[in-house]
C-alpha cells in the first residue's frame, strides 16, 4: 500500500511522553513513511525524548524552548545547515499555571494570562516564522510549500469549566491560524488547527476535575466515547499529506462529535 507521507520531512514539537498527542502524531507520520525530527524543551527532557525518538525511529532530536527566540533561530539554523527541507511542522504545545486552571477565571493574574498566551498561542507565530523559510520553494519538486498545524480545544469558543485562561489562549491560537494561513498561502504553506476532544495527557491532568470532563464527554458526545489520540494523528496525516492540499486556515474537530452538542440530559 502506498504511504501517504513518503519522502516528506516533518518537524514535531511537543512530544513529552507516550501519552502526548504529538507522540501519536509522530507514530502515524513514521507509519506513513515520513522522516520525523523531534524537539525537547530543556535538558531535563532531553533523555526521555531521545529514548522515545529511538523507539519511534525518528530521524533527529533537537532542543527548542518556544518562548526563546534565540532557540528557535538556532533550531532553524541547524536544520538549514543540514540542508533539511521541511514539508510539515506540528506545534503541539501549551502551558498555563496550574492555579489558573482551577480557580475562577476572573482571578487570572496579569502574569498568568501573559504566560499562557505566550507559550500556547504566540509560539505558533514564532514557530511559523522560523520554519516557513525551511519549506520547499515553488518549483522544487512541485508546487513547494508545506503544512503547519497546531492543536486546539473547544474551550476556545465555549466556556468549559476550569479551562479558563487556556480557552482564551486557544481563541488567540485559532485566530493566529487564520492570519498565518492568509500570510503564508502565497508560498503554498497551509496552516490549520486540529481541535481534539479531551485526551488524558500530562498537560490535561493539570486541569481541575479533568477526569470528570472525560467521564461526562464520553456520555454526551455523539459517538458516546472519548477521543483516541490515534484519530487525531490520522487527521494530522491528512493535513500533512497531499490529501490535505486544498485545506488551509481551518479548525478541524476530531472530538467524537462533542463540538455540536448544546445541552444534554444525563443521569
Ligand atoms: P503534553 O503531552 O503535556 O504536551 C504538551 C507539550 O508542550 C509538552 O511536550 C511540553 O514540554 C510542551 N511545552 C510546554 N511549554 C513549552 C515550551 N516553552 N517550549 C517547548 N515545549 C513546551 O500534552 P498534550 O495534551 O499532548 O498537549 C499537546 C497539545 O494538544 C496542547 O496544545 C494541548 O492544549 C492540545 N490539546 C490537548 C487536549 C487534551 O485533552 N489533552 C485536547 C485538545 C488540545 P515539556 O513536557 O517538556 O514541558
Amino acid at each position: 500500500m502506498p504511504q501517504l507521507m513518503e519522502g516528506k520531512v516533518a518537524l514535531i514539537l511537543g512530544v513529552a511522553n507516550k501519552w502526548s498527542i504529538a507522540y501519536a502524531i509522530a507514530k502515524a507520520f513514521i507509519r506513513e513513511g515520513a522522516q520525523v525530527i523531534l524537539t525537547y524543551q530543556a535538558d531535563r527532557q532531553k533523555q526521555t525524548v531521545e529514548e522515545l525518538a529511538q523507539e519511534l525511529k525518528a530521524h533527529r532530536v533537537l532542543p527548542c524552548d518556544v518562548t526563546q527566540d534565540a532557540q528557535l533561530d538556532a533550531l532553524a539554523n541547524e536544520l538549514k545547515a543540514q540542508g533539511a527541507v521541511l514539508n510539515a511542522v506540528v506545534h503541539s504545545i501549551a502551558f498555563a499555571n496550574r492555579e489558573d486552571l482551577s480557580r475562577p477565571f476572573v482571578e487570572t493574574s496579569r502574569a498568568g494570562f501573559a504566560l499562557a498566551l505566550d507559550v500556547s498561542a504566540y509560539s505558533l507565530v514564532a514557530v511559523a516564522r522560523a520554519t516557513a523559510p525551511l519549506m520547499a520553494q515553488p518549483g522544487h519538486n512541485g508546487p513547494g510549500g508545506g503544512s503547519i498545524m497546531t492543536l486546539t480545544y473547544l474551550g476556545s469558543t465555549r466556556v468549559v469549566e476550569n479551562y479558563n485562561v487556556m480557552g482564551v489562549a486557544k481563541a488567540s491560537l485559532e485566530a493566529s491560524v487564520r492570519y498565518l494561513a492568509a500570510d503564508l498561502g502565497a508560498s503554498n504553506i497551509r496552516v490549520n488547527a486540529i481541535s481534539a476532544g479531551a485526551v488524558k495527557t500530562t498537560s490535561a491532568r493539570g486541569i481541575r476535575d479533568f477526569s470528570k470532563m472525560l467521564e461526562g464527554g464520553a456520555k454526551v458526545a455523539p459517538l458516546r466515547r472519548n477521543t483516541d489520540p490515534a484519530e487525531v494523528a490520522d487527521t494530522a496525516v491528512f493535513l500533512a499529506s497531499d490529501l490535505g492540499r486544498g485545506v488551509t486556515g481551518n479548525i478541524i474537530y476530531v472530538d467524537a462529535g462533542m463540538q455540536i452538542m448544546g445541552f444534554a440530559l444525563t443521569e
